[in-house]
């Protein structure tokens, strides 16, 4: 079964004191690459230790499975302040690239059985890698925020139409939703369920290629996106809807057969 507790870096915030990786007994991290915490053995974690994030000293550490509304500690208010109701940032004005913010979030159904969610998870880790430094470089304050959609709640306060969903500055990266039958997220939810495909160039993707990722996040920045804000009049979609009431239907299912 796949690994459903473990850190991770927001290294766009991240100082790189090396207190996570000094704290951590159990070799989640690669000390060899200390300070800089790079998570090599996800599967060593112990489920719901907060031990390393709450020895961050800039809240840069959240948890993949976090279900106990544990906020990393320096990083509570600034994450209150940015966030508007539709889960964009209005410290750079939803889409206003005159600020010298960037905002990027990735707002996900599930991470730890969802091919395409932890494919693009991977890719958009790969791309904020390299692009955090050269805006930092460029005198650009970058926050990266991943958020679980793991309630209709959750989905409907961040107005999320199609997962996943990369947004920057409160826009999508898509200008439009796309989807095609998920089988991960219908064996989640014991419905059927369609999930986002990114167009690229012409081709389709169920995770979306480098090249689209890193375009589109420098579009934004650089007020060349044709993409719009997600502030408008918002519904949650019938697909959302089914899956959420799938999941909920399942994870209550006491029968102890093979109903689910
Ligand atoms: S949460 Fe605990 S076990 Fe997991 S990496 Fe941090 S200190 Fe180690
Ligand atoms: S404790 Fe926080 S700031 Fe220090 S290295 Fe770890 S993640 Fe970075």
């Amino acid at each position: 079964m796949a690994k459903t507790w473990y850190p991770v870096v927001d290294y766009a915030v991240c100082v790189e004191c090396g207190n996570c990786v000094a704290m951590c007994p159990h070799k989640v991290y690669d000390t060899a690459k200390a300070p800089s915490p790079v998570v090599k053995n996800p599967d060593g974690c112990v489920d719901h230790c907060h031990g390393c994030g709450k020895r961050c000293p800039v809240g840069a550490i959240t948890y993949v499975g976090e279900d106990t509304g544990w906020i990393p500690p320096n990083r509570k208010q600034e994450a209150e302040e940015a966030t508007c109701s539709c889960g964009c940032s209005e410290a750079s004005g939803c889409g206003d690239a005159s600020g010298k913010k960037v905002i990027v979030e990735y707002l996900y159904l599930d991470l730890q059985t969802c091919d395409r969610c932890i494919g693009t998870d991977k890719v958009l880790d790969e791309v904020m890698m390299v692009l955090t430094p050269a805006l930092k470089l460029a005198g650009f304050e970058v926050e990266y925020n991943k958020i679980e959609m793991n309630t209709a709640e959750i989905a409907e306060k961040y107005k999320f139409l199609s997962s996943p969903t990369i947004r920057v500055n409160g826009q999508d990266i898509c200008t439009s939703v796309k989807e095609n039958s998920c089988g991960c997220c219908s064996d989640i939810s014991g419905t059927d369920v369609a999930c986002r495909v990114f167009e690229y160039d012409g081709a389709n993707y169920e995770v979306p290629p480098k090249e689209m990722v890193a375009e589109a996040v420098l579009k934004v920045v650089f007020g060349q996106s044709e993409t719009g804000c997600s502030c408008g009049e918002y519904e949650l979609p019938d697909n959302l809807k089914q899956f959420f009431e799938g999941k909920k239907n399942k994870s209550e299912c006491s029968c102890g057969g093979n109903c689910c």
